[in-house]
């Protein structure tokens, strides 16, 4: 018989996500005539600007033309999009990233997973907690942890808490690690990280030589001008940090797929004694295991930076923001302790009377048919919080509000 592998196994059974579903269910089983509003799921819900959608139609006619079929694209993207961010994101924010150190993917899941295969597996690895799931998952099936324990901590990795007692800032360690995950603006907490924070990581991963993955899948709903979009808007940062962005959050591609992950030429990693660019490795990763993204959604990627696609990701942001405030102002005269949801399409709730997440779920599933996400599936450090999404209708989130009020 085949071997497995056997590190997948390691995994934690009961899986947040299914074992919402699983919940939802069995409560719909029950009463059937309840009207459920889904505030728990991190997707986005409205409709893709209509500047993407006209230059995706544009392309599918060139590729039904002789002149304008393409195969095969580069594996690293087409070098107007790759020019594209690089003027938009990165030189328009003062940050000396070049077109060539972009690399599109079709996701920053898939990309801050697949990371981890230029990588060694001795590294020393810190990520957040709460953390999003996708990178301790992706260390565990990769042979890079021991067994999970009780409150769902694998054995290998360190755990940096974020929770009110501390700002929900992580707090810079003193021991050395080699690599640390970050995510700013923050999923699920919805906090963000300051350029004082900011810089002192940078200032850390120097000093250590550490390597940073930073995750700015949300950096689009930044409303305060002095937090950082990126983390190359730090100096130093092109020494010692890998940057995910996504076309999912800000233009709503969930579901299209496009993605982008900065490498500077300048990063280094070692093998034995030997230094090694990582740029080089991960082309050659690329190269040899992606096929690019197809053009028509490179088309539709490129149409974010136009003026017209500009202005409707704007409206797009502007308006999961104002769900986001209204959530957070009704819980908050409500008497709950309300973090996030400022910055991020995510408000971050305090459990009331010292519930936990999970009772806290049941509970408002029971009495107000409202689905939030149990922070306790997101690391032992979100127990006894509650994560509620701004992805959703207008009037689905002002009538979840009016039945949270009234309990
Ligand atoms: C949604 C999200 C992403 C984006 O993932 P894609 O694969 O690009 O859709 C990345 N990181 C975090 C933390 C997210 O919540």
């Amino acid at each position: 018989m085949v071997q497995v592998n056997a590190d997948y196994l390691k995994l934690k059974a009961g899986y947040l996500f299914p074992e919402i579903s699983r919940r939802i269910k069995e409560f719909s089983f029950k009463y059937p005539d309840s009207d459920l509003i889904r505030l728990g799921i991190g997707d986005v819900t409205e409709p893709l600007p209509m500047a993407c959608r006209e230059a995706m139609k544009v392309a599918i006619e060139e590729m039904g033309t002789a002149e304008g079929f393409r195969g095969y694209g580069p594996e690293q993207g087409y070098s107007w999009l790759r020019e594209s961010i690089c003027l938009n994101d990165y030189l328009s924010r003062g940050c000396k990233i070049s077109a060539d150190e972009i690399f599109i993917s079709d996701g920053s899941k898939c990309d801050s997973s697949n990371i981890l295969d230029i990588l060694g597996k001795e590294n020393k690895i810190a990520v957040t907690d709460p953390v999003y799931p996708v990178y301790v998952d992706t260390n565990v099936m990769t042979g890079r942890t021991g067994e999970v324990n009780e409150s769902g901590e694998y054995q290998g990795l360190t755990y940096i808490p974020i929770h009110s007692e501390n700002g929900f800032e992580a707090e810079i360690p003193k021991e050395k690690f080699d690599l640390i995950y970050l995510c700013f603006p923050n999923n699920p907490t919805g906090a963000v990280a300051t350029r004082e924070q900011l810089a002192s990581w940078v200032d850390y991963a120097k000093k250590y030589n550490s390597l940073i993955l930073f995750d700015a899948a949300y950096e689009a709903f930044i409303q305060d001008e002095s937090i950082p979009h990126s983390i190359y808007e730090i100096e130093g940062a092109k020494d010692c940090a890998i940057e995910f962005r996504s076309f999912s959050k800000n233009a709503g591609f969930t579901g299209i797929r496009c993605a982008f992950t900065v490498i500077p030429k300048t990063l280094k990693g070692k093998a034995g004694n030997k230094e090694v660019d990582l740029w080089s490795l991960w082309n050659r990763r690329q190269s040899t295991k992606f096929n690019g993204v197809n053009y028509i959604v490179q088309r539709g990627a490129e149409a974010v930076y136009s003026e017209q696609g500009q202005a409707q990701i704007k409206r797009l942001i502007s308006f999961y923001m104002d769900n986001a405030q209204i959530i957070k102002s009704n819980l908050t005269s409500a008497g709950f302790e309300v973090f996030g949801a400022i910055n991020a399409p995510y408000a971050w709730i305090k459990t009331p009377e010292n519930m936990s997440s999970w009772d806290f779920f049941d509970f408002l599933l029971k009495k107000a048919n409202v689905v939030g996400t149990p922070g306790s599936g997101f690391g032992a450090a979100g127990e006894g919080y509650f994560r509620l999404s701004a992805f959703n209708s207008r009037e689905n989130v002002e009538k979840a509000m009016e039945r949270i009020v009234k309990l």
